[in-house]
C-alpha cells in the first residue's frame, strides 16, 4: 500500500484535487482509503455525495473509545473508503491532536491491516502547517509520499517552500519523500513554466498542471467529483492524467527548499516576462 499525504496552502484545492484523483484511481480499479485531516471534515464530501460522515473525534466524544471501524469509515465513489478525523469543539483544544487520535484509532481498529487489499491511503491535510499534529502523517512513516498542491500565486509557492522545509526535516529521521508538485492553476501569467522551474529548483518535478475549470464548481454543487458528475468533461481527463502520473511516479526526493530571496527572484523572472511582453 502506498501512503500519500497531500499538503498545500489553505483553499488551494487540496480536497478537490485529492477526491478527483481518488475517483480516477478508483476508475482504474485501485482500492483507496481517504483520511481527511482537516477539522472542517470536508475532505470526503464529493466522494460520499455530501457531508454525511461522522468524524472520528465526534464518534469518540459520543460513544467513547470503544468504537468499530464501521462507525467511522464509509464507502464512497468507486468503492473507496472515507474517514474524517474531525476537530475539537471550536476554540477548545488542539486541532492537530485530532489527527493523531484519528490515525492511532484507525491503526488500532486494523484499517491498515487490510492493506493487502488497499492500494493507496490518501491523507488530505489542513493548510500549510507542518508542525505538531498536522505533521503527523509525515512523521513516523504514517505517510511515505507527499504531493504539494500549489499555484503560481506567491503565497501558494511560499507555503509550498515551507512545507518542503518540514519534509526535509522529517526525511532525516523517517523515510518520507516528496513525490512532486501539483499545480492547481489560478491562471497566473507563465504559471506552468514557473511551477516547472520552481519544482526543478526544489529538486522535484511538477506531476501535473491542473487547469482552472468551472466544471469543478458545477460538480461541487452536486456534491460530486467531476469524474462522477461528467466523466466526459475535459477536466475529468486532467484528473485521470494526474492519477496516472502519481500511479507511475518513481521520483521520490528529499526536497531542497529555496531561500526566500531566490523564490522572490523566480517570481520576478516569470512575472516580468509577461510585463515586458
Ligand atoms: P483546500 O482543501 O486546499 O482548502 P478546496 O479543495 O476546498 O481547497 O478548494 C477550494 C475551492 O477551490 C473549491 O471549493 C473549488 O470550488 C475550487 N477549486 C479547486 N480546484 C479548482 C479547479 N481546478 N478549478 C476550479 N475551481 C477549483
Ligand atoms: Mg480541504
Amino acid at each position: 500500500m502506498r501512503k500519500v499525504a497531500i499538503y498545500g496552502k489553505g483553499g488551494i484545492g487540496k480536497s478537490t484535487t485529492t477526491q478527483n484523483t481518488v475517483a480516477a484511481l478508483a476508475e482504474m480499479g485501485k482500492k483507496v482509503l481517504v483520511v481527511g485531516c482537516d477539522p472542517k471534515a470536508d475532505s470526503t464530501r464529493l466522494l460520499l455525495g455530501g457531508l454525511s460522515q461522522k468524524s472520528v473525534l465526534d464518534t469518540i466524544r459520543d460513544e467513547g473509545e470503544d468504537i468499530e471501524l464501521e462507525d467511522i469509515r464509509r464507502g464512497g465513489f468507486g468503492s473507496c473508503q472515507c474517514v474524517e478525523s474531525g476537530g475539537p469543539e471550536p476554540g477548545v483544544g488542539c486541532a492537530g491532536r485530532g489527527i493523531i487520535t484519528s490515525i492511532n484509532m484507525l491503526e488500532q481498529l486494523g484499517a491498515y491491516e487490510e492493506s493487502e487489499e488497499l492500494d493507496y491511503a490518501f491523507y488530505d491535510v489542513l493548510g500549510d502547517v507542518v508542525c505538531g499534529g498536522f505533521a503527523m502523517p509525515i512523521r513516523q512513516g504514517k505517510a511515505q509520499e507527499i504531493y504539494i498542491v500549489c499555484s503560481g500565486e506567491m503565497m501558494a509557492m511560499y507555503a509550498a517552500n515551507n512545507i518542503c522545509k518540514g519534509i526535509m526535516k522529517f526525511a532525516e529521521s523517517g523515510g518520507v519523500r516528496l513525490g512532486g508538485l501539483i499545480c492547481n492553476s489560478r491562471n497566473v501569467d507563465n504559471e506552468k513554466e514557473m511551477i516547472e522551474e520552481f519544482a526543478k529548483r526544489l529538486g522535484t518535478k511538477m506531476v501535473h498542471f491542473v487547469p482552472r475549470d468551472n466544471d469543478v464548481q458545477r460538480a461541487e454543487i452536486r456534491k460530486k467529483t467531476v469524474i462522477e458528475w461528467n466523466p466526459e468533461a475535459p477536466q475529468a481527463n486532467e484528473y485521470r492524467a494526474l492519477a496516472r502520473n502519481i500511479d507511475n511516479n518513481e521520483m521520490f526526493v528529499v526536497p531542497k527548499p529555496m531561500e526566500i530571496e531566490e523564490l522572490e527572484s523566480l517570481l520576478m523572472e516569470f512575472g516580468l516576462l509577461e510585463a515586458v511582453g
